[in-house]
């Protein structure tokens, strides 16, 4: 391990404290929720510093989001650990992500899960999270360029999915695409957003819980509209 790569991972170590940190703070909030050691396991081990573009490298490790250039932002990592610990996932789980962004909760997500698949409207975007990847030696993600709205159809049913970015109503494409007992975490609401976990139950009725308010980019349709 070089000096480099072993100051990153004191700085991670250090972001999985102020995470832990801010569980805690919110624990009210957030049901009293503990995040999972097996959560915190893989944000230990995934090296946010290749996600984030060159001149943010210092910020990497702050627990905030951070430009990534195309109006968007790769999210706050607390954020990123809340909701892959409320997707609940097992290691066999099929994962659908909307909003890949600089790829780096795709890449959270295929350290927990068999299958993961993620789309994402700029296309710029995804081939550099493809790329990053690809350096990684991450290969069981699966990329598309597209309206993550409409879900993916011709992989569904997905276990569990997680909307990176805010639409004004939870998806329906989306509820249909989640198997039965599958969890669907997504941020909901224009000025004001909340977070809200929709479970699917075996006879197909959902139940939908908020969790607390986030702050997410719009979820974009084609032509800009949400
Ligand atoms: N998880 C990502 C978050 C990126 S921000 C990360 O941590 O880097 C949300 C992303 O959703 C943006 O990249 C934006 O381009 C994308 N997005 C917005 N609307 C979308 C849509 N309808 N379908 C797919 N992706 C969308």
């Amino acid at each position: 391990m070089t000096e480099f790569d072993d100051e990153m991972r004191i700085l991670r170590e250090a972001m999985v404290r102020e995470i832990e940190q801010s569980a805690a703070d919110l624990s009210q909030d957030i049901g009293g929720r503990v995040l999972s050691p097996r959560v915190m396991a893989v944000l230990r081990d995934v090296p946010r510093h290749l996600f984030v573009p060159p001149q943010h490298l210092a910020d990497a490790y702050r627990n905030r989001p951070i430009p990534i250039g195309y109006g968007q932002t790769i999210s706050q990592p607390f954020i990123v650990a809340l909701m892959t610990d409320l997707l609940n996932l097992a290691a066999t789980d099929r994962v659908l992500e909307v909003g890949t962004g600089s790829g780096y909760q795709t890449a959270v997500l295929a350290k927990l899960v068999e299958d993961v698949f993620t789309i994402e409207t700029c296309a710029p975007l995804s081939e550099r999270a493809a790329e990053t990847f690809a350096e990684l030696g991450i290969g069981n993600v699966r990329s598309r360029i597209g309206d993550g709205y409409l879900g993916w159809p011709e992989a569904a049913p997905f276990d569990a999915i997680l909307v990176a970015a805010a639409p004004l109503e939870v998806p329906d494409p989306l509820i249909q695409q989640l198997a039965p007992g599958g969890r669907l975490v997504v941020p909901v609401g224009g000025q004001a957003q909340q977070l809200i976990l929709v479970e699917k139950q075996s006879d197909q009725s959902t139940v939908l819980r908020d969790i607390i308010p986030v702050c997410f980019v719009p979820l974009t349709r084609q032509g800009g509209s949400r």
